[in-house]
């Protein structure tokens, strides 16, 4: 039998799996959308050493929120509250406008608990690392690059909770520079 933390992790993909089911990336083979969250919680396991089941159930269950029909209390039910609170962190407010919502993402970067920062670290290290390997089809160089100063605006204010992360995110820049 698996552990009750690997059994968890196996339900949250499933759950994860089945919402983004209709879901693609936005890169050139519009990769299945769940290949992004299991990334995120590989990075955190395999880069930033992160053992806590609840950040790695997050990390998977991140986007299900903002991104599907999946609500606050159905993640509540199913996953608790400390999950749920990690994912509600990591989670916009889609009822504003997308500039907004971008520059609160700065602001409130900061203030987030520590398990969110790393989740969220993590969640930008994976988006801008596809930027430079695998950017979205529709996207100008100029956009990437826009995009990639508002990545580091971000994890400017995650940064100190997770110092293997942390150093992982630097190459990212230092790559960025060469390209951007
Ligand atoms: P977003 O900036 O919201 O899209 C980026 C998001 O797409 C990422 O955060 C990631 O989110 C997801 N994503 C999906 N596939 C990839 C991938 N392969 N690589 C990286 N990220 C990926 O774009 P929108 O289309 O929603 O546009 C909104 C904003 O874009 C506007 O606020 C505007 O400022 C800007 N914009 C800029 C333009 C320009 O030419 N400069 C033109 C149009 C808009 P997740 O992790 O949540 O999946
Ligand atoms: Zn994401």
């Amino acid at each position: 039998f698996p552990s009750p933390a690997t059994a968890e992790l196996l339900a949250a993909v499933k759950f994860a799996a089945e919402k983004h089911a209709d879901q693609r990336r936005k890169n050139q083979a519009g990769t299945p959308y769940i290949n992004h969250p299991i990334e995120v919680a590989e990075h955190l396991a395999q880069v930033g050493n992160v053992t806590d089941t609840s950040i790695l159930v997050a990390a998977i269950l991140h986007d299900t929120v903002e991104d599907t029909d999946t609500s606050e209390a159905e993640l509540c039910e199913r996953f608790g509250d400390e999950v749920t609170g990690f994912v509600m962190e990591c989670t916009d407010d889609k009822s504003l406008p997308k500039a907004e919502r971008k520059r609160l993402q700065v602001v409130h970067a900061p203030n987030m608990t520590a398990g969110a920062k790393q989740i969220k670290l993590a969640d930008k290290a994976c988006n801008l690392r596809s930027l430079l390997i695998d950017p979205p089809l529709a996207w100008s160089t100029e956009r990437q690059a826009e995009y990639f100063r508002w990545g580091q605006d971000v994890v400017a204010g995650l940064r100190g909770v997770n110092a293997d992360l942390d150093a992982d995110f630097e190459i990212i820049i230092e790559a960025g520079q060469k390209k951007f």
